[in-house]
């Protein structure tokens, strides 16, 4: 090696070692509680029934809002608190912590995570650290161990710096989830209901009894268009047709505002993905390239929802490649 190379080396080097000494000493003159850079967003918890409550995220993109554009619910069960999913950043799952404190002084047993995408997962580290049990669909190691995960996590925690930062980290579920599987706490029944491969790798649904509240993630967006991401459309649409909704007094999307007309609700995700479906099929099948299929179909019906300007698109673009793929392997 050149020995202009090895200076050059040598003092890259000792700038890294720096950096790390001046972040070590940073970290440890950190007060406990700013541990957790202080959302100031807003979040206000609204009551779904008896023992069911929940946060509703805003309709914006995943850096808007500090992060909060996902929903999470927390069930009071008289022996416990059990949370659904788990917001986009620690700062936001430390302030539910504090919400969930104003409303009951019951310990947080439970964390059940829809899938693992990072708007859901990344406030698990603070309930990890309250001692709750975390369950997640199967699937989520497998996101964990992935490039995609390690280069997401980097990605926010630039983008939703300082409620991201070098102290989030991906955490284990703790149970892992592969088909229908019940538990009670106090006297309220917890059906969770693995649907497999939809909206991300794996989802997860969740049935409280008796007050009959659905929790879907999300399988279904409610008043704003859905993200689709690296889904896969066909088995989504499929997971939606067999979705039960009969007997339910609301059901709790992943992102929207909760619904006391499930049926109704799940229309909006159904007739999107199968018109995504329809106009993106047809223009594969003919070959037809992506830009023309696009410009040429009639938007009409979605443009106005939130998140289209933003989502649309690329929604399109990822259905019409995945069809391409359908095509190949039949
Ligand atoms: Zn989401």
């Amino acid at each position: 090696m050149p020995t202009c190379n090895k200076i050059l080396l040598l003092a890259a080097l000792l700038l890294t070692q720096a950096v790390t000494a001046a972040t070590g000493a940073e970290q440890q003159t950190k007060k406990p509680a700013e541990k957790y850079a202080p959302a100031s967003v807003k979040m206000d918890v609204k009551k779904v029934s008896d023992h069911v409550y929940y946060v509703e995220g805003t309709a914006g993109i995943a850096t808007d809002n500090e992060g909060f554009i996902s929903n999470a619910s927390f069930i009071v069960t008289g022996d416990g608190v059990v949370i659904f999913d788990a917001l986009g950043t620690p700062s936001l799952a430390h302030k539910l912590v504090q919400k969930i404190a104003e409303i009951t002084d019951q310990p947080i047993k439970k964390v059940i995570v829809s899938h693992y995408h990072a708007d859901h997962i990344y406030g698990l580290q603070v309930f990890e650290e309250l001692g709750a049990e975390i369950i997640a669909p199967y699937g989520a190691q497998k996101y964990i161990q992935s490039d995609a995960a390690r280069e997401r996590l980097e990605e926010r925690q630039f983008s939703l710096d300082p409620w991201v930062n070098e102290n989030t980290h991906l955490v284990l579920p703790d149970t892992t989830v592969e088909k229908s599987y019940q538990f009670k706490m106090g006297e309220l029944t917890f059906t969770l209901n693995f649907m497999g491969k939809a909206h991300s790798d794996g989802d997860m649904t969740l049935l409280v009894e008796p007050d009959k509240v659905l929790f879907s993630g999300d399988i279904i967006f409610r008043e704003r268009i859905p993200f689709v991401g690296s889904a896969d459309s066909r088995k989504w649409l499929e997971t939606l047709t067999r979705l039960e909704t009969s007997g339910l007094t609301a059901l709790v999307p992943g992102h929207g505002p909760a619904s006391t007309d499930p049926r109704n609700t799940i229309s909006l995700t159904r007739r999107y993905l199968a018109y995504l479906r329809k106009v993106m099929g047809a223009g594969v099948e003919e070959f037809t390239p992506f830009d023309e299929v696009y410009a040429n179909a009639d938007w009409s019906e979605f443009k106005d929802l939130p998140a289209f300007a933003e989502g649309n698109r690329i929604n399109a673009y990822q259905v019409y490649l995945s069809m391409e793929a359908e095509l190949l392997e039949q």
